[in-house]
């Protein structure tokens, strides 16, 4: 792995990671500011405009001002066994790292764990319309980008991949267990492990996902103006959405596989009362079609009752089969509700389990969308620092008290 150095006379950082890297046996090409201007032009790329030093680069990732840590995941040296930090996050998507940011912004040694990439699911969407102060819509992965840098510019540490297994109690805190064997250690933990769309089974599905398939109407209805959807799904989440697509689409045809939908009365009722909505149950989609130019064209059916398959036209399809919270490992210390999302007090991100926080879409009742996981993630970074405090507050007492 070629790796790069971009290091700075004046940057105090740049002799401890020139250290680490010696001591870890890291080959490495250093660039200097001096003689030469590509190390000045990747510090201000890795900072955004203001220049940050140093900068480690590999084949794949650049880290701006890694802490040893960041080095030794980065390049695969074993974590210590026990790490110990005031508070741990779970989960490096929008609540995550908004949590991280104002946690670590306020001084609080915080480490987000992220088994895949910082981001979560926005870097699943090229294209956020819905997230304020955007005008023409956002990048989903570049805002990730920016937001992962901006928890690490106040001192996040952000460790990927790392997948977390399990969490338990320790002292007046909680230990957190990864796959790799390490134990981290820590007052607090802000679950922010986010949850995923049941996806649509189907040939085709996945190819037209981004492109015509889609599983958010809050986030995609406005791409499908005056156009005729298929929507796959019969319960509440189906028929609530559906009711909000149709502000946005011409016409929509329902498919439930049951012989009946399985929403609420009233909303089944709103349903079947607008001419616009075609109800089709014991209707299994089997396959989403393309035309030509790969956007979508029908949606392929079978008639469960008639044995029949047919092929019925529409421009876009959206998939609300359910979703799925990432919480199995938190089964049996956090309260989850009957479809697996953590349990958090009324209007509040915390469990029942003190200095234990649930943030973004794992949460019972997460309303599935950057900005309400962004609140989540700023609502715990408060009850965090509320109770980190109090315990400080405690211990001086002590101290003081002899
Ligand atoms: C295709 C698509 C398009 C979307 N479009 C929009 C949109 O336009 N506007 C909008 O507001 N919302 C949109 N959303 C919804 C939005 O992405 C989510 O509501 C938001 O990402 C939730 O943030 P989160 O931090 O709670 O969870 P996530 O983004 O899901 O992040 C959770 C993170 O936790 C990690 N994780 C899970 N388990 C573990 C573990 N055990 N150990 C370590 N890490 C773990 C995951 O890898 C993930 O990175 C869209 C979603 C999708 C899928």
């Amino acid at each position: 792995m070629a790796v790069k150095l971009y290091a700075d006379p004046a940057c105090p950082d740049c002799a401890r990671v020139r250290a680490w890297l010696a001591a870890n046996r890291v080959e490495f090409e250093e660039l200097g500011t001096a003689g030469s201007d590509q190390a000045a032009r990747r510090a201000a790329e890795a900072g955004y405009g203001a220049p940050v030093f140093p900068v480690v680069e590999t084949e794949g990732r650049t880290l701006a001002r890694p802490s040893d840590l960041e080095l030794a995941e980065l390049f695969g040296r074993e974590l210590p066994a026990a790490v110990e930090t005031g508070c741990l996050i779970v989960g490096g998507g929008p609540a995550g790292l908004t949590a991280a940011l104002y946690l670590a912004r306020e001084m609080v040694p915080t480490i987000v764990l992220e088994q895949a990439l910082p981001g979560g699911q926005v870097n699943t969407t090229s294209l956020v319309e819905n997230y304020p102060g955007f005008p023409q819509g956002v990048d989903g992965p570049d805002l990730m980008a920016k937001l992962a840098y901006q928890a690490r510019r106040f001192g996040a540490e952000l460790l990927h991949p790392v997948e977390v297994t399990g969490l338990r109690a320790a002292g007046d805190g909680h230990e957190a267990l990864t796959a790799g064997g390490s134990v981290f250690r820590s007052g607090a933990v802000v679950v922010a492990a986010g949850s995923d769309y049941r996806r649509l089974e189907a040939p085709g599905a996945a190819e037209l996902t981004g492109r015509g398939v889609a599983y958010c109407a809050t986030c995609d209805a406005p791409f499908f103006r005056n156009k005729t959807v298929a929507v796959v799904g019969g319960g509440n989440s189906a028929a609530e959405e559906s009711l909000f697509l149709l502000k946005f689409v011409r016409e929509i045809h329902l498919f439930q596989h049951l012989p009946e939908l399985t929403a609420q009365r009233h909303l089944v009722e709103r349903l079947a009362a607008d001419p616009r909505v075609h109800l089709h149950v014991n209707s299994e989609v089997r396959a989403v079609r393309a035309d030509a130019r790969g956007a979508v064209r029908c949606v392929e059916v079978r008639d469960r009752a008639a044995g029949r398959d047919e092929c019925v036209a529409v421009q876009g399809v959206f998939v609300f089969i359910g979703r799925t919270p990432n919480t199995g490992w938190l089964r049996g210390y956090a309260e989850l509700d009957a479809a697996g999302f953590v349990v958090t007090r009324p209007g509040s991100v915390a469990t029942a389990r003190q200095g234990l926080f649930a943030a973004g879409d794992c949460r019972s009742g997460a309303r599935a969308q950057i900005t309400t996981a962004a609140g989540d993630g700023t609502l715990a970074s408060f009850l965090v620092r509320e109770l980190l405090g109090q315990r400080q507050a405690r211990r001086a007492d002590a101290v003081v008290g002899g």
